[in-house]
């Protein structure tokens, strides 16, 4: 670990690199990485996983959205100092917003804001349409890179809806795109129950233009989320209308 400073009241940026990244491969921001927290002996390690929001050569910043019921990767941000290490695994897949469709819809809340930014940052500049984001304090509000006819929108919400529904009705009072938009979503599970449904209702997207996915749930660590998660891709599965 290289840096750390707060960015907003809840937003933490932990700077990595050093020799170790040396061999990392390039152009990685909004790839998703693994951190990994060693237990005993015969226990597999603990992983969480977070989002490149910036790549240098041999330095990556991750964002750290901080919450009250800590896990090991909060509790392990929030005390970091420079020298200490951490085993990192990855790079996973970049997740962007399909540029084939007629306008952009993108949604999260403050675990995908690192993603949402990269995404907003690597669109078109003639692209249009709206990004709902919900962070948890005014002071959270970020300034963010992005397509003058790509409206932004952020929703306060001090604590996490259990029913989901905080970028939910901000996305429903939103007037319509026209035509087939592009949507990228990614926030707590229930929340994006709740939009991925919104949007097949509202709108005929096809499969390659649609990425909904949730980071984290409410009352689980991100292991216990895993299982749930699966369990409704699986559920899911050829639902995309
Ligand atoms: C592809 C992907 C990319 C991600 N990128 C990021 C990222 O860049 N930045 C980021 O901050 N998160 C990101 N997340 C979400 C992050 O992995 C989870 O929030 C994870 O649970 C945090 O681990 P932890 O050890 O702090 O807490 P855990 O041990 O997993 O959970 C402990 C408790 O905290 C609660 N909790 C977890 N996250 C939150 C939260 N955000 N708000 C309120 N309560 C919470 C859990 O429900 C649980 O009760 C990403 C997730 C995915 C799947």
């Amino acid at each position: 670990m290289l840096r750390r400073s707060w960015l907003t009241r809840n937003m933490l940026r932990i700077t990595l690199g050093g020799e170790s990244l040396r061999e990392f491969p390039r152009n990685q921001q909004s790839a998703y990485i693994k951190l990994m927290f060693p237990r005993g002996k015969d226990e597999r390690p603990l992983m969480r996983t977070y989002t490149i929001r910036h790549q240098r050569p041999e330095e990556i910043d991750v964002d750290f959205a901080m919450h009250a019921q800590q896990g090991p990767a909060s509790a392990w941000a929030s005390s970091a100092q420079p020298g200490d290490r951490i085993l990192v695994a990855g790079p996973g897949g970049r997740k962007l917003i399909s540029q084939e469709g007629d306008g952009y819809l993108l949604a999260g809340d403050m675990t995908a804001l690192p993603a949402l930014s990269v995404n907003l940052e690597e669109l078109p500049e003639d692209a249009y349409g709206y990004a709902v984001i919900e962070v948890r304090h005014e002071s959270d509000i970020q300034p963010l890179r992005h397509p003058e006819n790509i409206e932004l929108h952020w929703v306060i919400s001090p604590k996490p809806d259990p029913r989901g529904l905080t970028l939910l009705e901000k996305l429903q009072s939103l007037p319509r795109l026209p035509g087939t938009p592009s949507v990228w979503a990614a926030c707590e599970f229930s929340s994006m129950r709740a939009i991925r449904h919104f949007i097949r209702q509202r709108y005929d997207i096809p499969k390659s233009q649609f990425y909904v996915s949730s980071y984290w749930k409410i009352g689980q660590t991100e292991d216990g989320h895993k299982q749930t998660k699966q369990h409704d891709i699986k559920k899911n599965q050829g639902v995309w209308r």
